[in-house]
């Protein structure tokens, strides 16, 4: 019976979890206090993801304290600030084509559902274009390396980025949003949305996804997007959904288990400030991987799988 219960669990969990954000999110939307909603959904989103962490982990060495908390932190508030400053100097610096009803070529007499549908879509192809080039175009790889030198995966280093990356990520995922002329709602949507699903793909939960995973992009997908082979890792580029991927051939879920040793081979720095640096004086910080590879953070935790 308990075995029963887990089971099932572990199919509902993201749905319902996801499914309580986007119910929240329609309601701030529509009742015109949409930031309210959004940080109360957020913030209920983050402490449920905490305590479930804790009762049914996908990996219990993930658990454990890596010492790099303070970094994850820092990136995740330095890159939003960066992002968000962006985006405003974006819409009413030098692109302001948002409006109520969107631009004359976007469909705002279709329900909200398609259009938010369409935003995701289209803010999408930025994004996975944004972070394939992360991972194919070594100068962007340097930035990105921060996000991946992880070698767990929980709710607390989603937003690990270094503010460079999340510059890129951002500013091709809402140019394309703004030249379609996306009206603010969908704006809205898409900028709540992506936060949801980012929480939601580096949780440590043991969960089940069926189809799920052909569609939008979930921890199981994620997991192999952070394996240290190149040809399980350079996949699953998808934030939101996974439509790009399937349509450019970078989609894998096998069936067998993601990596729970992860990481990467390259050298990233353990302090803050030096893996802010690190991207800018990448060929000295390689350089010093021989001489300080015992305190190499992406060597710390080598787990047998
Ligand atoms: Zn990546
Ligand atoms: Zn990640």
């Amino acid at each position: 019976m308990r075995e029963r219960l887990r089971i099932v669990l572990t199919y509902v969990t993201w749905p319902a979890l996801f499914g309580s954000c986007l119910i929240l999110t329609h309601v701030g939307i529509t009742s015109g206090h949409p930031f309210l909603y959004f940080n109360f959904a957020y913030i209920c989103l983050g402490s449920s993801i905490f305590a479930i962490e804790r009762l049914m982990p996908f990996e219990r060495r993930w658990l454990e304290n890596d010492g790099q908390m303070v970094p994850d932190l820092g990136h995740t508030i330095l890159s939003k600030l960066a992002a968000q400053l962006w985006v405003v100097f974006m819409l009413y610096g030098f692109v302001h084509v948002s409006s109520k009803t969107g631009g004359v070529f976007w469909p705002s007499q279709w329900p909200m559902f398609f259009q938010v549908l369409m935003g995701l879509v289209i803010a999408e192809f930025g994004l996975y274009w944004a972070h394939r080039s992360a991972h194919e175009w070594p100068f962007l790889w340097r930035f990105h390396a921060v996000h991946h030198s992880v070698v767990r995966l929980w709710f607390f280093n989603t937003g690990r980025f270094h503010f460079v990356d999340a510059v890129v990520s951002v500013t091709l995922g809402q140019i394309l949003l703004l030249m379609a002329g996306a009206p603010e709602s969908v704006m809205l949507w898409v900028g709540m949305v992506t936060p949801y699903i980012g929480f939601l793909t580096h949780c440590n939960i043991e969960m089940r996804f069926g189809p799920i995973s052909y569609v939008f992009n979930t921890p199981g997908l994620h997991r192999w997007h952070h394996s240290r082979e190149k040809e399980e890792g350079n996949k699953n580029y998808g934030e939101n959904l996974m439509i790009w991927d399937q349509l450019f051939g970078t989609f894998f879920n096998p069936i067998r288990k993601p990596p729970v040793n992860i990481g990467i081979g390259d050298y990233v720095p353990q302090g803050l400030w030096a893996q802010i640096k690190s991207p800018f004086v990448w060929g000295r910080v390689q350089s010093k991987i021989s001489a300080d590879a015992p305190d190499a953070m992406n060597r710390l935790a080598i787990i047998d799988r």
